[in-house]
């Protein structure tokens, strides 16, 4: 069994979301078989919710299992996340909210946006076994947009038309013609349109 090389800087870090570590992840493990895994059998340290969601991942690669954890971390804080896209810091600080469970919100919601989007972002280090790098031509799916990184850039689509309750068929097509370096133009277009008829959003479409 190896544990894979671990800078000094990142001693205490999750290796997929730099929260601090408590366990060893093993990869491959005898709960999911895995026939062609592009590296050798390894261990990376984690915190314990990404334990628990890396042991349950069906990937075949250590990276793939990393793609698998961003998306269980999205899922498990697909609100808080939410919280950041709907929210500045400021407005957040004057809401109106009092009394209540809302206070609370208030003063913890932007706090665990933060770390939920932070860990979300996190890129472990690269990966090598005594002093030599796992060579893998591996293809991070990986989107970034607004500060953020996201699994994918489907993840990016679903957790954006799930903050602003976009329609996602609407918003696919909006990206498509925009492209996806123009991603937030494309939200800021659909958003427009939010509530409006199948038809005014056709019609939408062709006037983008
Ligand atoms: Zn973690």
């Amino acid at each position: 069994m190896t544990i894979i090389d671990i800078p000094f800087l990142k001693r205490h870090h999750c290796w997929f979301c730099g929260e601090p570590n408590q366990y060893l992840f093993t990869f491959p493990h005898k709960k999911y078989f895995v026939f062609h895994c592009p590296h050798p059998k390894l261990q990376v340290p984690t915190c314990k919710e990404c334990h628990q969601i890396a042991l349950k991942a069906k990937a075949d690669s250590i990276w793939a299992v990393n793609t698998q954890v961003k998306q269980g971390l999205m899922g498990l804080y697909k609100k808080d996340l939410a919280i950041g896209l709907n929210w500045t810091q400021e407005e957040l600080a004057n809401s109106q909210f009092e009394g209540g469970s809302f206070e609370g919100f208030q003063r913890s919601a932007w706090f665990i946006y933060g770390v939920a989007k932070q860990r979300m972002s996190y890129q472990g280090w690269p990966i090598f076994i005594d002093g030599l790098e796992v060579d893998v031509t591996y293809t991070k799916p990986c989107f970034a947009v607004d500060g953020a990184i996201y699994p994918s850039i489907d993840d990016a689509v679903q957790h954006y038309c799930y903050s602003f309750d976009l329609n996602i068929e609407f918003f696919r097509q909006v990206l498509n013609k925009v492209g996806e370096l123009r991603f937030m133009h494309a939200v800021r277009y659909a958003r427009l349109f939010v509530g409006s008829t199948p038809n005014e959003q056709a019609v939408a479409l062709k006037e983008l």
